[in-house]
């Protein structure tokens, strides 16, 4: 059992980057010195540099002309170079100890929240397209959160020991890591995510692989550098960025594949699982399966509702960071009346957003990630556009002249099944379905069932038995149920994240419920003195 003991983390405070903060200054030095040099970004492998020549640049999504860096991607021979990598380094890093290595993360976030704030924010905002603010609580807050709050998290896990060691014996479980190595694949919108897919099961002794989204390799490879800074030994992680449809299947046959940490799309899980599946008799052990994946995020609200908390929840809902969060809210349903009230103020709101640079501070929404969310943005909102049963009240257009531009754009539909009301679009585009206050059980079932997702969600009234009742119905309907509050936006030790249905495992990131998954349990069970009879006492004789 362990005997040290971390200190119970509280969450980072949130910077705000007013007009004439020292924090603006900082940042915008930053921001301008990192856009005016050209990194050359190579794989790391074993704590190696290794470039392999075949490289893809990272670009600005708001400036897609502006090259930030080149990077190298990993073919068939650098995945295998990262496999033996991690099997060196796993022999001495899972007999480290949990405080060792729960020391280099907590080294890690005092980094991040000091000397490396800036540049993992300025990261995230020239290749990710965020703004400051949707910097600040990605890139710095939440993964600081991550690496103080699962340190913390893990002595809990360690401390969870058996209830009983009657004498003679003595009773313990041993969080042993995983035979193998950990598969981790992040996605494109969240630089935290991207920071705790490899770190979480490194902090419970593993070894990862860690590829990023080819989108968003420039935040990435500032992490690894960070985390080399704050001790963490080579090979622990191995950074290899390359093509999914590449570096994936070939490390998923790999027979010492022990998990896959997964965040991103459904389908692209769906594919991950199913070629674990077919694989299972050649691996060495049960790989641990986690994702979190789609969502198509609603709101209901109910007539009872305070509709100034309601434009203000949709729209922010909807359109921070350009709807590209898998909880952003993208269908709402509203009562008939409310909604004759509500439009125009809504409208008006929306109407008022600045979108452009992340470095213009007045910008609240900035650019799409890259030409393929582009057009797909794009032709949902065609779609909405040509539809009879549609209607589009707020933007609708999109220009990728110099950046991939979306308007915050608003669908009004009558057709509860529309097309934009049941697929994750992960743009800025909202679909409202106005329903006669009558029907309100009979809404609440079609929330529920609209979707294959259930990630987020929101119920939003002052009548508190009528949201009582949305709560009850719409149980298995989002993983993250939020009452008179917009559907995300969810931190560490707050809120813990994650879907079920089409969304996710549900392994809850950023809790113990993630961590244990990156254990094998280990019973120990030691006789102090054992006995040297095999006779019950019964078969004595009278
Ligand atoms: P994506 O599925 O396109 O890509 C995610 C990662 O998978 C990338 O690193 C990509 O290169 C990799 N990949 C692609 N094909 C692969 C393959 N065959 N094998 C292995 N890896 C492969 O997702 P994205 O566009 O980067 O992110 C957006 C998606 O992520 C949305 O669906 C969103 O809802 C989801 N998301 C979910 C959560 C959550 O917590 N539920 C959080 C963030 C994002």
């Amino acid at each position: 059992m362990n005997q040290f003991t971390i200190p119970k983390p509280v969450n980072e405070p949130i910077k705000d980057y007013a007009p004439g903060s020292p924090e603006k200054e900082t940042l915008l030095t930053k921001l301008n010195e990192m856009s005016t040099e050209i990194i050359d970004i190579p794989l790391i492998i074993g704590g190696e540099e290794i470039r392999t020549g075949n490289t893809a640049n990272c670009v600005m999504p708001h400036d897609h002309s502006h090259v930030l860096a080149a990077f190298h991607q990993a073919g068939e021979k650098e995945v295998q170079l990262a496999i033996d990598a991690s099997q060196d380094a796993w022999k001495s890093w899972s007999k480290t100890s949990l405080e060792e290595r729960a020391n280099i993360f907590l080294k890690a976030a005092d980094l991040l929240a000091g000397p490396w704030r800036d540049t993992i924010n300025a990261a995230t905002m020239l290749n990710m397209s965020k703004n400051a603010y949707q910097a600040e609580i990605d890139s710095a807050c939440e993964m600081i959160d991550f690496f103080r709050f699962n340190p913390w998290y893990a002595q809990e896990l360690a401390n969870h020991q058996p209830m009983y060691s009657p004498e003679p014996t003595k009773n313990s479980v041993e969080l042993r890591p995983l035979e193998g190595f950990v598969f981790a694949v992040s996605p494109f919108n969240f630089t935290s995510i991207g920071g705790n897919l490899p770190s979480a099961p490194a902090l419970m002794g593993n070894v990862a692989l860690w590829k990023p989204a080819s989108s968003a390799v420039y935040p990435a490879y500032f992490i690894m550098q960070m985390l080399k800074e704050a001790g963490l030994p080579d090979g622990v992680i191995n950074f290899i960025p390359g093509r999914g449809s590449l570096v994936g299947p070939t490390v998923m046959n790999s027979p010492l594949l022990a998990g896959v940490h997964f965040t991103g799309s459904t389908r692209v899980f769906q594919g991950m699982w199913k070629q674990i599946g077919e694989n299972i008799q050649t691996y060495k052990t049960y790989p641990r399966i986690v994702g979190e994946t789609g969502g198509k995020d609603f709101c209901v609200a109910h007539e009872s509702v305070n509709k100034d908390a309601l434009v203000t929840a949709m729209v922010r809902g909807a359109f921070e960071y350009q709807g590209q969060k898998c909880s952003a809210m993208s269908r709402a349903y509203i009562p008939t009346p409310i909604w004759e009230e509500i439009k125009d103020k809504y409208a008006a709101e929306v109407n008022t957003i600045k979108m452009g640079n992340p470095e213009d501070f007045s910008n609240f929404m900035n650019a799409v990630i890259d030409q393929s969310a582009f057009d797909s943005i794009s032709e949902f909102i065609d779609y909405a556009e040509a539809a009879d049963d549609a209607e589009i009240i707020t933007g609708g257009r999109c220009d990728d002249a110099k950046g991939y531009f979306i308007e915050p754009t608003t669908i009004v539909t009558d057709n509860p099944k529309f097309r934009t009301m049941c697929e994750e679009i992960f743009g800025p585009v909202l679909t409202i379905y106005l329903y006669d206050p009558k029907d309100w059980e009979a809404t609440l079932k079609l929330v529920d069932s609209t979707s294959e997702y259930a990630l987020t969600g929101c119920v939003m009234g002052e009548d508190m038995d009528a949201v009582a009742q949305a709560k009850e119905a719409l149980t298995h309907s989002a993983g993250n149920f939020y009452i008179n509050d917009k559907p995300t936006g969810a931190v560490v030790g707050q809120q813990p994240f994650g879907g079920s249905r089409a969304s996710g495992t549900n392994d809850k990131a950023g809790s113990m419920f993630n961590l244990v998954r990156w254990v094998s349990q280990r019973t120990i069970k030691e006789n102090v003195d054992p006995p040297t009879d095999y006779r019950y006492p019964f078969l004595g004789e009278e």
